[in-house]
């Protein structure tokens, strides 16, 4: 499993969410459980000008200035200075997938509420977008599809779809419709699940979202059983393994006692240790 990873990617630990450190963990949690078939992928950070693609641009000069406040309410520096490294991390694993027709990981999260001139809910930049916009532009791809199961609207990503008219761009976000285990269950979610994956079928890319927000634990999601989410990420990869894919973090914020930040976020890298499996036992 190829995952495209830096430290440089690692933001500093906010105490509303542990997404912008989350890399870390995962991977470190990958290495020491799957060991070998975890292969370490470098890569350049996203230029302010391939951003800027995706963004107004002076909201990107704000941003990476820390004049404007990024996706936690913060100036900090430090988040700023990750931010090319996560977009840099979805943009170089892409590329990657479409050269290769491979299916591979980008260890990040923090994108799908980052809109075109607005930043909220632990977003700041919008990598799909970036990556996507990259690729087109770079003439790599003519259709892309962004299946996020994360739990919440990718209301950021429609916001850039908008702004920039875009219709090349197949956007399917269960937060949209659904919220609770109410909604996702009779077999709700997974003909919701299917529908949105047969739109995907005629894209040259398909970037998903594979949250661990939508656990039924998840103090923000309390939407999926863990059959369900082992179910969810088995159904994308068997019918959108054979195209370019790629599969990142998202959201997960359930926390457990424990003495370090990775045993307090537990079960969060156990659900994110089961999709990562999942890969390396069908994709190697
Ligand atoms: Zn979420």
């Amino acid at each position: 499993m190829k995952v495209f990873y830096r430290k440089e990617q690692v933001g500093p630990v906010q105490r509303a969410s542990p997404s912008a450190h989350k890399s870390r963990w995962v991977v470190e949690d990958w290495q020491k459980n799957l060991g070998a078939a975890v292969e370490i992928c470098s890569f350049e950070p996203a230029t302010e000008k391939q951003i800027a693609r995706a963004h107004q641009a002076d909201f990107v000069q704000g941003i990476l200035g820390c004049t404007v406040a990024n996706g936690f309410g913060n100036r900090d520096q430090a988040v700023a200075q990750s931010l090319p490294y996560t977009s840099g991390s979805m943009l170089a694993a892409a590329a990657y997938a479409v050269l290769h027709k491979a299916v591979v990981c980008s260890p990040t999260s923090g994108f799908h509420h980052a809109g075109f001139s607005n930043a909220w809910g632990y977003c700041t930049f919008n990598g799909l977008m970036v990556t996507a916009l990259a690729l087109k532009d770079a003439g790599l791809v003519n259709r892309v599809a962004i299946l996020d199961c994360d739990a919440h609207y990718g209301d950021g990503t429609d916001s850039i779809i908008r702004a920039q008219g875009i219709d090349w761009i197949v956007h399917h976000t269960q937060g949209q419709d659904f919220w609770d285990a109410e909604t996702a269950a009779n077999g709700a979610y997974e003909r919701w699940l299917s529908a949105a994956i047969s739109e995907c079928l005629h894209c040259d890319l398909v970037l998903y979202q594979a949250g661990a927000d939508p656990h039924i634990d998840d103090p923000l999601g309390r939407t999926l059983t863990t059959a369900q989410m082992r179910e969810r990420d088995r159904t994308v990869f068997q019918r959108l393994g054979h195209l370019p894919l790629v599969w990142n973090l998202a959201g997960g914020y359930q926390v457990v006692e424990g003495d370090t930040e990775a045993e307090r976020i537990e079960p969060v890298l156990a659900l994110h240790r089961e999709t990562a499996r999942l890969h390396c036992e069908m994709f190697g």
